[in-house]
C-alpha cells in the first residue's frame, strides 16, 4: 500500500501548494507538464528539475498511476484490465481498439450503489468513490500500456465502467478538467462521455460545468414506462422518469452535441414493439441518439438476451423517428462487456499477465 501523496490527480495550484511557497511558480508548471503532457513513467525522469527538488519529490510523493494487476485479452482485441489503486482496492478498465481509433471504458467508483437488476457491478455494492487521479489515471495507464498518445491518436473515453459517475460528480469533473486541459493531456471534451442511471439534480449540476471541460452525457434509459423502469432500476423511485426527461429537456447542449440514450434489451421484458414505439414517442422532442444493446448475460442476472431478430425489430421501429444504433458487445469472452464488470477472476484465460 502506498501512503505517499499522489501527483496524478493534482491540478497546477495543488502542485504549487505541495512544492511549498519557497519554490518559484514555474517549478509547479514543470512538474504539471512532466506528469500530464510528457507523461513521465517515474519521477526520476523529470530531468529539468534541480536534483534536490527531484529527490524530494521521489521520496515524499508518488506518481500514483494505478498498477496493472491483471489483463485479459478477448479474441476480438478487447483487453480488460484489473487495476490496483494506492489502497490496494481494484477497479476495471476496458480497452476497445477499432481500425483508426480506440475507446477506453473507465470506472468512477469501486463497485456501484445503484443496484440495477441486470448489471453485475451492482452485486459489488459501493466500496468507495474514486478520486480524480484514479479516474484520469486509468486513461493514462491504459494508453501507455497500449502505446497510445491520447491527444494524437484518436482516443475516446467512456465513463461506463464500475460505478455511477454522477454520484461522484466533483471527482469526475476534476478528472475531465485534467483530461481536457490543453496544456496537459489535451483530449477534446467531445471524446469523453459520462453515462448515468439518472441522478436528476446532478444532471443539472453537470449542465452548469464549464463547456470546455464538460463531457458528453449519456442516459441509461432501459425502460419504456415509469413502472417498468422502477422494476429494473430502483433508482427511479427516487428520481422519476418524468423528472429525468424534464432534466434532459432543460440540459444545455453545445451546438455540436446530442444526448445519448442507452437501452439494454431484456428478452420478454422491455423489448417488444410496443416498448420501441413508446421509447420513440418519449424521446421525440429531444435532440438525441439512441444506442440499443442486447443484454450481456452473467451469473446471477435473472434476465435473458433477446434473439437478434427481436433486437433488429426494436431498432427498426425506433429508427423510424430517431437515430438509433446497435451496440455490439465487446470482450464477452473475458467478462469485459457492458454490465459485466465485477472483477471476475477467470480460471481459463487465454493469456493473463
Ligand atoms: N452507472 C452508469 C455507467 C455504468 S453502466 C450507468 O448506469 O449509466 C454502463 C452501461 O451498461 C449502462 O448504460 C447500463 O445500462 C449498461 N448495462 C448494465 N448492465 C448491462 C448488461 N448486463 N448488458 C448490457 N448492458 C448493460
Ligand atoms: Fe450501477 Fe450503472 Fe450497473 Fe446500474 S447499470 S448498477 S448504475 S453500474
Amino acid at each position: 500500500m502506498n501512503t505517499l501523496p499522489n501527483l496524478v490527480g493534482l491540478e497546477l495550484g495543488e502542485i504549487q501548494t505541495l512544492l511549498g511557497a519557497d519554490q518559484p511558480k514555474f517549478r509547479a508548471q514543470q512538474v504539471y507538464d512532466a506528469v500530464y503532457r510528457l507523461r513521465v513513467p517515474d519521477l526520476g525522469r523529470i530531468t529539468n528539475l534541480p536534483k534536490p527538488l527531484r529527490e524530494r519529490l521521489q521520496s515524499e510523493t508518488a506518481l500514483g498511476l494505478p498498477e496493472i494487476e491483471l489483463a485479459y485479452d478477448s479474441t476480438d482485441g478487447t483487453r480488460r484490465y484489473l487495476l490496483r489503486l494506492s489502497d490496494g482496492k481494484t477497479v476495471e478498465a476496458v480497452w476497445m481498439p477499432e481500425t483508426a481509433r480506440a475507446t477506453v471504458c473507465i470506472s468512477t467508483q469501486v463497485g456501484c450503489p445503484v443496484n440495477c437488476g441486470f448489471c453485475l457491478t451492482a452485486l459489488l455494492g459501493l466500496e468507495r468513490n474514486l478520486n480524480a487521479g484514479e479516474i484520469a489515471g486509468q486513461v493514462l495507464r491504459v494508453a501507455s500500456d497500449r502505446g497510445f498518445t491520447p491527444n494524437v491518436d484518436r482516443l475516446n473515453i467512456v465513463m461506463m465502467g464500475q460505478g455511477e459517475p454522477l454520484l461522484n460528480l466533483a471527482n469526475v469533473l476534476k478528472a475531465t478538467r485534467l483530461l481536457t486541459d490543453p496544456k496537459g493531456i489535451a483530449i477534446s471534451p467531445r471524446r469523453i462521455t459520462v453515462s448515468t442511471s439518472g441522478i436528476v439534480p446532478k444532471i443539472e449540476e453537470l449542465g452548469r460545468a464549464p463547456e470546455e471541460s464538460r463531457p458528453r452525457l449519456a442516459i441509461s434509459l432501459n425502460a419504456s414506462t415509469e413502472e417498468q423502469r422502477r422494476e429494473l432500476m430502483p433508482i427511479t423511485r427516487k428520481y422519476h422518469l418524468k423528472d429525468l426527461l424534464e432534466a434532459c429537456r432543460a440540459y444545455p447542449l453545445r451546438p455540436w452535441e446530442k444526448l445519448s440514450f442507452e437501452y439494454v434489451l431484456l428478452g420478454g421484458v422491455n423489448d417488444t414493439d410496443a416498448d420501441a414505439r413508446r421509447v420513440a414517442k418519449m424521446l421525440a422532442n429531444l435532440n438525441v441518439k439512441v444506442n440499443v444493446i442486447a443484454l450481456n448475460p452473467g451469473p446471477g442476472i435473472p434476465y435473458r438476451t433477446p434473439e437478434p431478430e427481436r433486437v433488429a425489430a426494436f431498432q427498426a421501429i425506433v429508427r423510424k423517428s430517431l437515430p438509433c444504433f446497435l451496440r455490439k458487445p465487446r470482450g464477452l469472452d473475458v467478462y469485459a462487456a457492458c454490465g459485466q464488470l465485477k472483477r471476475m477472476e477467470l480460471v481459463t484465460v487465454s493469456n493473463p499477465r
